[in-house]
């Protein structure tokens, strides 16, 4: 499975992915561009690394609107997505799952890299263990929800709250005490009310700014080439540990991490934890 030999077709793919709605099982309605609107087009580090949410312009309602283009007024709200440094982060979603969450601890702690994951509060709930092992190899935690509910962000700010207290606290039971920074909405389907009450509990609304659509399972050359493809410094890279087969992402894991070394630290996030 060589990239070199899967280049023609991800070339295609890529452009389509543009098309695609974003992420964690292809309901959303709203994400837009898998690429950052924001990094630099060269592999040098972004020029303003900020320790703070990126300023870039929320996603909008459609996909019409090529990157370069987008609004900067069209939403309130403003959403994480960059690393905060010139490091790239690899985010983990849906898990922790009984197969693949392990797999990719493996994979991950035999090549140094930390990470974070973004945890759906019954998968925590029901792999405890897993939630545990996650923080003791080093990798930072995201909340994703309760359920992974694509469409909680139109729900009042009381039952919004509610569904993230439940899952931080069920995440709190596995590891009391734990830092839960950031908060990823299902889907990346983002509303105001999300960011608004995620902040309010103390969570950055992290997106990202590359997403491979591996939960589509493309094949790891493609998954692997997209990534190497789309992601600049300062990069958060999307991918999934769980809600479905996760062999692909398995097997481009080694790629990826090792084609991003070639230009970028690795980090969990935030990178001065
Ligand atoms: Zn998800």
């Amino acid at each position: 499975m060589t990239l070199r030999r899967a280049h023609g077709l991800v070339a295609v793919v890529t452009g389509f992915t543009l098309l695609l709605a974003a992420g964690c099982g292809g309901k959303s309605p709203t994400a837009t561009a898998s690429a950052s609107p924001s990094a630099s087009p060269s592999a040098s580090p972004s020029p303003s690394p900020s320790p703070s949410p990126s300023p870039s312009p929320s996603l909008g309602p459609t996909p019409s609107k090529t990157p370069t283009t987008r609004p900067t007024t069209e939403k309130s709200y403003v959403l994480q997505r960059t690393s905060g440094s010139s490091g790239v982060a690899l985010t983990f979603d849906d898990g922790p799952h009984p197969t693949w969450t392990p797999r990719v601890l493996d994979a991950l702690r035999a090549r140094g890299v930390k990470a974070t994951f973004c945890l759906v509060g019954t998968q925590v709930k029901g792999h405890p263990a897993l939630v545990r092992r996650i923080v003791a190899e080093g990798h930072t935690l995201c909340n994703h929800s309760w359920n992974h509910e694509f469409k909680l962000g139109t729900w009042s700010d009381a039952k919004i709250s509610s569904n993230l207290r439940a899952t931080n606290n069920a995440i709190h039971e596995a590891v009391p005490g734990v830092p839960i920074r950031y908060f990823r909405h299902p889907g990346g389907n983002w509303t105001a009310a999300a960011v608004r009450v995620a902040r309010g509990l103390g969570m950055s609304p992290l997106h990202w700014s590359v997403d491979p659509q591996d939960w589509r399972r493309p094949g790891a050359s493609a998954i692997s080439a997209r990534v190497l493809k789309n992601t600049r410094a300062g990069g958060v890279v999307l991918l999934h540990d769980a809600g479905g087969d996760r062999s692909q992402t398995l097997a481009a894991l080694p790629g990826i991490i090792s084609g991003l070394r070639t230009k970028y630290r690795l980090i969990r996030l935030p990178d001065t934890f």
